[in-house]
This record gives C-alpha cells, sequence and structure tokens, in this order.
C-alpha cells in the first residue's frame, strides 16, 4: 500500500466525521472529511481519492447515489459504504451498485481501518495489474478492462457493438476473466467481490450471473461461457467462436 493513499470520510455528522478522520490520520492515512455530496464532488474534482467511506443516509443525495458518481468518474477508486442499521437491502444494493465493502455503524475503529486497508490493497494491485489494461475474450464479446465494458468481437455477429455492464457485474465478471476454467464456488466469489461474509447475498451471484449470461451466451438455456458447477459455483471457459 502506498503512503499517497487519499481517503475521503462522507459523513455528515460532524463529530463522527472528525473521530474517524482524526483515527485515520493518527494511522499514517491522508484522510479529509467531507459532509454532503456536494463537497465530496468537489473533493473529487480536486483530486482523485484512493478510497472513499460512504454513509448512506446523507442530507440531500445519498450514498447510494454518490456511490454511482464515484463509478462512473473514478472506476478505480475504492468505496466502503457505512449503513446506520444492517439492512440487507442496503447491502445487496450497494452491491449492485459496485461498493467495495460495507461497514455498520456502531462500529470499532479497528474494524473500519483494517478493510480500509483490504480495499486499498485490492484496489492498488488492480491498478497494477497487466489485466486491468487488457481484453478477455468470451465467447462473442471481448471484455475490455480500461473501459469496464463488453465489445463485440471482430467476425462474429457481436462485432460493432458494446454493451455497457453495471458494476457489480463487471466486477463479477472480472473475476471471471481472472480465474479461467476454474470452479468457483459462490462463497468464493462473493468473498471476491465484495469481501463480506457470504449467506445474505447467496442470491446476488446467481441474479448477476444471470443477468451476465444474457448480456454474453449465446444461448441463455444452454450456457457454455460462464457454466454451472453442480455444488460449488460457476466457471468461466474462455472458448472463441
Ligand atoms: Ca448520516
Amino acid at each position: 500500500m502506498s503512503g499517497s493513499s487519499q481517503i475521503v470520510v462522507v459523513e455528515d455528522e460532524v463529530a463522527q466525521r472528525q473521530a474517524i478522520v482524526q483515527y485515520l490520520q493518527r494511522h499514517g492515512m491522508k484522510a479529509v472529511g467531507v459532509g454532503d455530496g456536494a463537497a465530496l464532488r468537489r473533493e473529487v474534482q480536486r483530486a482523485v481519492p484512493s478510497l472513499v467511506l460512504l454513509d448512506i443516509r446523507l442530507p440531500g443525495e445519498d450514498g447510494f447515489s454518490l456511490l454511482r458518481y464515484l463509478r462512473e468518474t473514478c472506476p478505480g477508486a475504492g468505496a466502503i459504504m457505512v449503513s446506520a442499521i444492517c439492512e440487507t437491502a442496503d447491502r445487496v444494493a450497494g452491491l449492485e451498485a459496485g461498493a467495495d465493502d460495507f461497514v455498520s455503524k456502531p462500529f470499532e475503529p479497528r474494524e473500519l481501518l483494517a478493510r480500509i486497508r483490504s480495499v486499498l490493497r485490492r484496489t492498488e494491485s488492480a491498478a497494477a495489474s497487466p489485466l486491468s489494461r487488457s481484453q478477455v475474450a468470451m465467447g462473442q464479446w471481448v471484455l475490455d478492462m480500461a473501459r469496464r465494458t463488453l465489445l463485440g468481437a471482430d467476425g462474429t455477429d457481436a462485432a460493432g457493438r458494446e454493451e455497457r455492464l453495471a458494476p457489480g457485474e463487471f466486477t463479477l465478471l472480472k473475476m471471471f476473466a481472472e480465474n479461467p476454467n476454474r470452479p468457483l464456488s459462490r462463497d468464493w466469489l462473493l468473498e471476491a467481490t465484495s469481501h463480506r461474509e457470504a449467506e445474505a447475498f447467496d442470491r446476488a451471484i446467481d441474479l448477476r450471473v444471470a443477468r451476465l449470461r444474457r448480456k454474453i451466451e449465446p444461448d441463455t438455456a444452454h450456457p457454455e461461457i460462464i457454466r454451472t458447477v453442480r455444488g460449488v459455483g460457476y466457471m468461466f471457459v474462455p472458448k472463441t467462436f
């Protein structure tokens, strides 16, 4: 982890915001606090953050809306959602929108720090990985890691087309691309894409796989690119047409 990681804490409660910022600074991190979406946007325009700690309930624009904004403007930045109550619906919505992790209030500062470090390690190693700049063939499609999108492969029916991916879909597809021909369990996929205990989100992976298959499989009834491995989960089989 580089010492230049810049963390933005979005929290409307002043005392909480200051406490978190000071705690992170005491642990050698560069952290700034902002109270709402407008201030976050100003901060992002000034300097792209390494990671944003995002309270969900905010005055004006809420955390989900700000997460979508972050994913569009700085897709490489880590995002940890902070929810006042541990609501499964919030967690699933955040995962779908591309959050890297979740923390429920009240949280232990040490737990927060550990989660921040873990997300930073992943986002920084992803940025350094050659795969993050490459393209991976998936049937008639090519997953473009830099543009986070699916492009139709030359010489196929899909040629010239572009299929946009939701952040959660991209994260999952990238995980498949990085682990070809290897059966991946739902638990592992959930762990790898969200770093959360799996149970509450078991269906989230299935839903995302179903949506991805509708995008890339020629015949969704008989998927050949993202195959189901009975009793385990899923496996990406790189096969060109
Ligand atoms: Ca709040």
